[in-house]
C-alpha cells in the first residue's frame, strides 16, 4: 500500500493511494467519503519527524570507494527535521559550500514507539519505506571534522514520494541515484553491512524512536556532486521515485537571516 499525508476539508490525515486519481483516509475520520479525488486534496509533507537518524558507511562498495575499513558497529548521525523537504521541492545549495553531493538512500519510517527492541521486534515498528536523499556539503564535512553542519542545511533531506508499506524483501532492492537522466549510483540493499532490522534495534538502544521518525540506511558507491539546474532522483525498486531540482542559495536567502 502506498500512503501519503493530505489535507482535505480542514483535516489532515494519512491516506492510501487507491488509484491514480483517488485516495482513501486511513484514520476512520467521520463524515469523509470512502474515496476522495486526488485533485481535491492538498499534499502535505510525508513525515514530521522528531529526528532523522542516519547511518554512515553502510554499504560495502561505498566503504571500498572511500578506502575505509568496514565499521564493526553502525556509525550514527542526525539530520534536523527542518532539513526535510518533499518530492519536487528544490534542494538549495548553500553559498558557503563548493561541493554539495547527492546520496541515494532507503528510508524507514517508524510507525510505533521503539525503545530497546530486538531485531525480531524491529519490523513491527517500521510503518513503511520511502526514498531519501542524504544531501551533504562534502567540503564542509571534511573541513569541520564532524558532520552536523554538512548534513543539516534546510532542504538537505528530500523524502518521498509516498510511504510504501510492503516490499517483498527489504534486503534485495535495487537503489539508484540519477542526475539529469544519467545513472550515477547503482546498488542493492543486499550490499548493506547492517540490515534495516538491525539498525532499528541498534538505534533503539540509544534513543527512543517515535512514530514519524525516519532512518536513512546509508548510501551505495557512486556518490558525487550536484550543480545548479540539475534534477536529481532517488529510485528504489518497489518503493518509489523521488525527484528534486537543485538551485543555488540566492542573495535574498542570505539577507533573510540577518
Ligand atoms: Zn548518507
Amino acid at each position: 500500500m502506498r500512503i501519503i499525508r493530505v489535507r482535505y476539508r480542514d483535516r489532515s490525515f494519512y491516506a492510501a493511494i487507491t488509484s491514480p486519481e483517488s485516495v482513501r483516509c486511513l484514520n476512520n475520520e467521520e463524515g469523509l467519503p470512502d474515496e476522495i479525488p486526488l485533485s481535491e486534496v492538498e499534499l502535505l509533507p510525508l513525515v514530521r519527524p522528531s529526528k532523522v537518524v542516519c547511518v554512515g558507511l553502510n554499504y560495502r562498495d561505498h566503504a571500498r570507494e572511500l578506502g575505509l575499513a568496514l565499521p564493526d558497529e553502525p556509525i550514527l548521525f542526525l539530520k534536523p527535521s527542518s532539513s526535510v523537504i518533499g518530492p519536487g521541492d528544490a534542494i538549495v545549495m548553500p553559498a558557503c559550500s563548493e561541493r554539495v553531493d547527492y546520496e541515494a538512500e532507503l528510508a524507514l519510517v517508524i510507525g510505533k514507539t521503539a525503545r530497546f527492541v530486538s531485531e525480531a521486534e524491529a519490523r513491527s515498528c517500521v510503518f513503511g519505506y520511502t526514498c531519501a536523499n542524504d544531501v551533504t556539503a562534502r567540503d564542509l564535512q571534511t573541513k569541520d571534522g564532524q558532520w552536523t553542519r554538512a548534513k543539516s542545511f534546510d532542504t538537505f533531506c528530500p523524502v518521498g514520494p509516498w510511504i510504501e508499506t510492503h516490499v517483498t524483501d527489504e534486503r534485495a532492492l535495487g537503489i539508484r541515484a540519477v542526475v539529469n537522466g544519467q545513472v550515477r549510483q547503482q546498488g542493492t540493499t543486499a550490499d548493506m553491512i547492517f540490515p534495516p532490522a538491525m539498525l532499528v534495534s541498534f538505534i533503539s538502544r540509544v534513543m527512543t524512536l517515535l512514530p514519524g521518525d525516519v532512518i536513512l540506511t546509508g548510501s551505495p558507491a557512486g556518490i558525487g556532486p550536484l550543480a545548479e539546474g540539475d534534477e536529481v532522483s532517488v529510485e528504489i525498486d518497489q518503493v518509489g521515485f523521488l525527484l528534486n531540482p537543485v538551485i543555488s542559495e540566492g542573495p535574498s536567502d542570505a539577507s533573510a537571516v540577518q
